[in-house]
């Protein structure tokens, strides 16, 4: 079973646990620390790709800043991250409207706010694309595999099938567009490097296929997110996540290698989150049952959202090391909705001697948890975030 320190170093882990220790709970605390160092490994890793951060996975000011002042660019969904973005100071030329599903008045606002790359995957919204940011670059997102093997897919529900963009593709250029580039995404924590070599496999197809038959050269391949945080099921380390994909794609283009965009988000700032909730009660259902109900102060509305069908799977580990002893337990939320379960199917274990108003830690909780909480679910308002600052050098 994993302990702690496979997370966190003790150094790391005190400053968790000093700064943590007068706050009330629930709270998030992000060590910006960590997602600097994420963001530089990246660009040591992919040194010719160009970074698009996934706002969507913690658009916290501080974080965005950060970002901003590491030279980030921002894959942005809404026009309110549009704004939050440009507010901090981060020019539109650093920017991508990466959904593609938009409003007609949204397309326009982010094109008369200087935005000028855009995702697409329908001839609907492409059209709108044409008519509301004329000129600007599209890329067409592909439908790749990956939903197996990655812990919360992205799959289905964006991208279209290849041969659909490439008629895309032709269209954008007959409607006065710049024809860029092809994107996709493997699902997000995908733990199969191989998925990625489908994909720029798929992508160099229309590469070909679009300069022989249309004479249109496309440019860039946005490879989405996917890269991992650590969380209880291994993964590979970013290292042979890098070294695998660029071997791809310089097998697939050898003597014409493309722009590259990456847009991680889960990778960048999952890691530097530590989520500190309280037990508020234990209990068994009957009296020979052999595992405990723990609920703490935190669930699914509020933090723990991609905890559904336990799909994520977070450490939990109480403040000391375990050197007791450690029984099953399923681990439920604080509301008066029966979803509010984290993990009763895999069960998590924890010391026989827990009490009520012992600490239980959630690490790696710095991606898609303080933006997913709902607003006042029984009254629970979301939960605060704190920021560890960067050390000075
Ligand atoms: C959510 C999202 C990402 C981020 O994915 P991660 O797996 O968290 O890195 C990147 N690109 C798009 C288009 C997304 O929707």
């Amino acid at each position: 079973m994993a302990t702690r320190r496979d997370f966190y170093d003790d150094a790391q882990w005190e400053r968790f646990l000093d700064f943590s220790k007068n706050l009330e709970t629930p709270c998030l605390i992000i060590d910006l620390e960590i997602i600097k160092r994420n963001y530089i490994d990246l660009k040591k890793q992919f040194p010719y790709a160009t970074v698009f951060y996934a706002v969507k996975s913690n658009p916290a000011k501080e974080v965005i800043e950060l970002l901003r002042d590491l030279d980030s660019n921002f894959d942005i969904a809404s026009i309110y991250e549009l704004d939050k973005v440009l507010s901090l100071g981060v020019k539109p030329e650093r920017l991508s409207y990466g959904n593609t599903i938009k409003r007609t008045k949204d397309i326009k606002y982010f094109y008369e706010r200087g935005v000028r790359l855009f995702a697409t995957d329908s001839k609907a919204d492409l059209q709108n694309i044409a008519k509301y940011a004329p000129a600007s670059k599209v890329f067409v997102r592909i439908l790749v595999e990956g939903s197996e093997t990655a812990d919360w897919p992205l799959s289905k529900k964006f991208g279209c099938h290849p041969d659909m963009a490439y008629n895309l593709i032709v269209e954008a250029k007959e409607l006065g567009l710049d024809p860029y580039g092809i994107s996709f995404h493997v699902g997000s924590q995908q733990r199969d490097i191989g998925q990625w070599d489908e994909a720029i496999a798929k992508t160099r197809y229309l590469f070909t296929a679009l300069e022989e038959e249309e004479n249109i050269r496309l440019k860039m391949i946005n490879m989405g997110g996917g890269f991992p945080a650590h969380y209880m099921q291994k993964a590979n380390d970013l290292s042979d996540y890098a070294q695998e994909i660029t071997r791809y794609l310089k097998e697939d283009f050898p003597y014409d290698f493309p722009e590259i965009i990456l847009e991680p988000g889960r990778s960048l700032v999952g890691d530097s989150g530590v989520l500190v909730s309280e037990v508020i009660l234990i209990s068994r259902k009957n009296n020979t049952a052999l595992h405990r109900w723990v609920y703490v102060d935190v669930g699914k509305f509020n933090g723990l959202i991609e905890t559904l069908d336990e799909s994520i799977k977070y450490p939990v580990f109480t403040e000391q090391d375990f050197n007791g002893k450690l029984g099953d337990v399923i681990l439920a939320g604080p509301t008066c909705d029966s979803q509010d379960i984290m993990y009763e199917k895999l069960k998590y274990q924890l010391p026989l001697n827990l009490v009520v108003g012992d600490r239980l830690y959630w690490l790696s909780t710095g991606a898609y948890t303080s933006s997913y909480c709902s607003v006042e679910f029984n009254g629970f308002p979301p939960m605060k975030a704190y920021f560890l600052p960067l050390k000075q050098d």
